[in-house]
Parts: structure tokens; sequence; C-alpha cells
């Protein structure tokens, strides 16, 4: 056959999830025997289940903007934000809310759908919160979603957010339970849990994930995605990230000249893998680390169930792969940028999903 546009993959429909496609009674046994399948047996499982709920030659863009940086008094061992490293980045204010409209309109002018807004704060005070409204109003305005992570929020502050209209809230658990207070101090993991249902109770879409390679055992990997996949609703989007070792913060320091500075790519594939078919409806998305990857192992993470990418050149303060990186990564890979509404949101919208759905 000369005619290649009859190769192209066909665009396979999304089915609504079997009965029980969706569980959140996984056990860790089971999720630790999902880590040690043979990888491209447990990779093979990852694709089917993405290709199922997902259309797979699509991956989402995001852009994510750092609107008030440095100076967190949180003292979380990965970040260069918090006052406790000595990072070098210096605590800025609050931007103004012009200045975030400005840069989210260039993030969908070059193809981003969602804009995600970062703050380094504990939680966000009271008044920030008319500007905060002010920049998730002005962002929906212009057609984008919008996500934002503030830190801890209370009931109320939840609400508000939600009767702006906010469609996303980030707050990542970071790790395992049992790691957790190794990597952060000023917080607990129950914390973490508390804002994600205050999240969930107002009617926000959850974002919620963890970073691994940040000297942690397989069986914390086992934990991190277990805490997630058993939560009773699964976030709609699980973001995976590499730890990017920073000088100045407690892990960048403790792991750059050590073997373990860099999670071992297969492992994070398999981290990927397991989400995708522990929490078949989510987005499971590739976030920070992406820029020291080869397109291989993102080529990987993709058939493995990743579906979206933060674009732009910076994550917050660590670097991040370039728009016209992505842009040539896609055209090699065969990838569109992805249209229209995500799967589990498309089916929330038409009243749930079939059966046994835990979103
Ligand atoms: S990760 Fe967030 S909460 Fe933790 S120190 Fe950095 S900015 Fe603060």
């Amino acid at each position: 056959m000369s005619d290649t546009a009859t190769l192209s993959a066909p665009e396979a429909p999304v089915q609504a999830p079997a009965a029980k496609a969706v569980r959140n009674d996984w056990s860790r046994e089971e999720i630790a025997a999902l880590f040690d399948l043979p990888f491209t047996e447990l990779v093979f499982r990852a694709a089917e289940v993405h290709r199922t709920h997902h259309r797979a030659g699509e991956v989402q863009l995001c852009t994510l903007l750092s609107i008030k940086t440095g100076g967190c008094p949180e003292d979380c061992g990965y970040c260069s934000q918090s006052v406790k490293a000595d990072s070098g980045v210096e605590a800025t204010k609050l931007m103004e809310v012009q200045a975030v409209l400005q840069s989210a309109a260039q993030a969908r002018d070059a193809g981003s759908k969602r804009f995600c807004m970062g703050a380094a704060w504990r939680n966000p005070k009271a008044r920030d919160m008319p500007a905060i409204i002010e920049m998730v109003k002005g962002v929906r305005q212009m057609g984008m979603e919008t996500c934002m992570t503030l830190g801890m929020l209370d009931e109320a502050q939840a609400a508000q957010l939600a009767e702006a209209g906010l469609d996303y809230y980030n707050h990542n658990i970071d790790t395992s339970p049992e790691r957790y207070g190794e990597v952060i101090t000023t917080r607990s993991f129950a914390d973490r849990l508390k804002t994600l249902d205050n999240v969930r109770g107002a009617g926000i879409n959850v974002c919620s994930g963890g970073i691994v390679g940040m000297g942690e055992t397989r069986a914390d990997r086992v934990g991190f995605v277990h805490a997630l996949a058993t939560l009773e609703h699964h976030p709609e989007s699980v973001p995976v990230n590499a730890l990017v070792p920073i000088k100045g913060t407690v892990l960048g320091d403790m792991l750059a000249d050590t073997p373990l500075a860099k999670i071992d790519d297969i492992e994070f594939v398999r981290t990927v893998a397991v989400a995708r078919i522990t929490m078949p409806l989510s987005m499971v998305r590739l976030s920070a680390g992406r820029e020291s990857m080869s397109e291989a192992t993102q080529a990987l993470c993709f058939m493995a169930g990743a579906n979206s990418i933060f674009t732009g050149d910076k994550l917050l303060t660590a670097a991040n792969a370039g728009d016209d990186a992505d842009a040539a990564m896609f055209a090699r890979l065969g990838l569109k940028p992805m249209e229209g509404e995500e799967p589990l949101r498309a089916m929330k919208a038409v009243g749930g999903c079939s059966g046994g759905c835990a979103a």
C-alpha cells in the first residue's frame, strides 16, 4: 500500500468503562504485583487500558505560571521556593491580575487548553482571595480551563474558588504516607488529604500526584499510587513528576552526586503505567523532570498512558522542555494536541459512568 493516509492510526472511540473497570479497592499487593510485571507486559496492559478510555494519539497541553514565587514557609525537601532552601530563588509578591491574564493569553495562543497558576504559600490568606478570584474568572473568559495550586485550602476558600468557576485544584500527596514525614515536616499527610476533601466537597476537579526519584523505595512508589488509587474518587488528574534535584534544597543536595539523583527511566515508565492501570479514567500528567528525559522515554510514557504535559520553558522555577522542542517531538511521534473534553469529565457531564465508577 503506498497511500500513507490509509496507514494512519484510526481514532479509537473512547468507551464508557465496563462495570468494575474503575476500582478504589486496590490492595498494596496488587499494585506491587503490577510494578513487578515484565516491563513490556506492564506497558502493554497499560496501553490497553489507555486505549479503552482515552484517545491514545492525543496529549493535552497545559501551561503553568508561578503567580507568586519563593518565600514559602513550608519545608518541602525538593522545593527551591521554601525559605529553608538556599537556592537563590527570590521571593516575589503576588502578580498583578492583568499580568497573569496576559500570560494566559499567550499560552492560549500557543495551543494550551489549561492554564495552571501556582503560588508558593502554605495557604492563601483572606486578603489574597479577591485577586485570585479575578484571575480564575479572567482565564475562564478566555475559554481556557483553570487550575490553581495555592497550598492548603479550608472549606470556605474551596467554596469561593468553586463559585469563581475554578475547574481544577492541584494539591499533590507527594509520596507514600510512610515517607511523607521524611520529605516535609511542616504539615502532615492527613493535612493533604483534608484539603483534597475540601476541594472535592466544593465540586472542583482534583489534580493530585507526586514526585518519584526522591530516594524512595519501590515500596514507597507502590504506597504513593495506592494512596491515590484508593481515594473514594480518583483524582481527575494525576501528575507524575521526576525529581529535578536543585542545589540548595535538602533533597537536591542529598541526591545531586549520587546514582539516585535521577530515577531510572524504566522505573519511571513503570510508575506511569501502574498509575494508568489503577486509575483508568484519570489524566496522567508528565510533569517536572521531562526536560531531562529522552524522547524515547517520553514516548514510552505516552504508550504507557501519560496523556498530558506541561508546555513552556519553565515549570515554576525548574527548567522545562520548550514549546519548539515539544512541537518537534509531537511531529516525530505523530501525536496531536488534545482537543475537546477529557474522557472523565465528558462522562461526568452525562451523568457519570455506567458502572462501578469511583468518579
Ligand atoms: S512545594 Fe509548595 S508548599 Fe512546598 S515549599 Fe514549595 S512552594 Fe511551598
